[in-house]
C-alpha cells in the first residue's frame, strides 16, 4: 500500500496494480480495476479506509488480471457500481470469452458481472465528489481499453493500465495502439500509474515511459 498523491493510493498488485481514490464525499471510494484478489482490496482497512465504502469501480479493459475479483467484490459490497467502455463490455458481462479475457491462459474461472454504465465514444467524464475522472478511449491493446485522467490541485494523474501492451494476435490492433499512445503522450500527465510496471513521475519520466512504446520515437 502506497500513497501516490493526495487521496490516491496504490493498493497493491494481484494480477494487475489496483489503485484507489478517496473522493472525500458521499461517492466514497473509487477503484481503478479489481485485480484478482478481494483480500488485496480489503487491505485498504489498514489505511483506515472501509472496503464497504468502495462505491465505484472503473474497469480499464476486459483482461482477467484486471477483472477476476469483480464478482467477489460485488458479492461482498452489493452497492458497488462498475463502469467500462461498451466495446469491451461483452466479455465482462457474459460467460464464454475465456480466450479474449485470457482467463483460460491464467487458468481462472471468470464470473461475469453487470456494468452499471457502459462508456461510449472517445471520452466520457465520470464525476465522483469533486473529482472528474476523464475516461479516454485508448483502443489497441483491446478494442475498448480506456485510460483515466484525474486532475487534483493542478496535478494530472494518468491511470494507463496496460499502455505497455502487449499486442495480442486476434485481440489487439497495433495501429490503434500507436494512435492511443500518442494521445496519451499529448496529455502531458505529471504522474503515470501503470498497470504492471509501477508509478512514474515527474512529467518528463512519464513522457519517456510512453515514448518507448511508440515506434516513431
Ligand atoms: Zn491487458
Ligand atoms: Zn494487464
Amino acid at each position: 500500500m502506497e500513497k501516490v498523491y493526495k487521496n490516491v493510493y496504490h493498493v497493491g498488485d494481484s494480477g494487475c496494480s489496483v489503485f484507489l481514490i478517496d473522493s472525500e464525499s458521499s461517492d466514497g471510494l473509487i477503484l481503478i480495476d479489481c485485480g484478482m484478489s478481494l483480500n488485496l482490496i480489503k487491505k485498504i482497512a489498514k489505511l483506515g479506509l472501509n472496503p464497504l465504502d468502495i462505491q465505484h469501480c472503473i474497469i480499464t479493459h476486459f483482461h482477467i488480471d484486471h477483472i477476476a475479483a469483480c464478482y467477489d467484490l460485488k458479492e461482498y459490497n452489493k452497492k458497488l457500481r462498475f463502469y467500462a467502455h461498451e466495446l469491451d463490455s461483452i466479455p465482462i458481462e457474459e460467460a464464454g470469452y475465456d480466450r479474449e479475457t485470457a482467463a483460460s491462459w491464467y487458468g481462472v474461472k471468470y464470473k461475469p458481472i453487470k456494468l452499471y454504465k457502459k462508456l461510449q465514444g472517445e471520452k466520457e467524464i465520470l464525476k465522483f465528489g469533486n473529482y472528474q475522472f476523464e475516461c479516454i478511449h485508448t483502443p489497441g491493446h483491446t478494442p475498448g481499453s480506456i485510460s483515466i485522467l484525474l486532475e487534483i490541485e493542478g496535478v494530472k494523474i494518468l491511470f494507463g493500465q496496460d499502455l505497455h501492451g502487449p499486442i495480442i494476435p486476434g485481440v489487439s490492433d497495433f495501429g490503434e495502439y500507436q494512435k492511443s499512445l500518442k494521445r496519451l503522450l499529448d496529455l502531458k500527465a505529471d504522474i503515470l500509474c501503470e498497470g504492471h510496471f509501477g508509478i512514474y513521475k515527474p512529467a518528463d519520466r512519464v513522457s519517456e515511459y510512453i515514448k518507448q512504446y511508440i515506434e516513431s520515437y
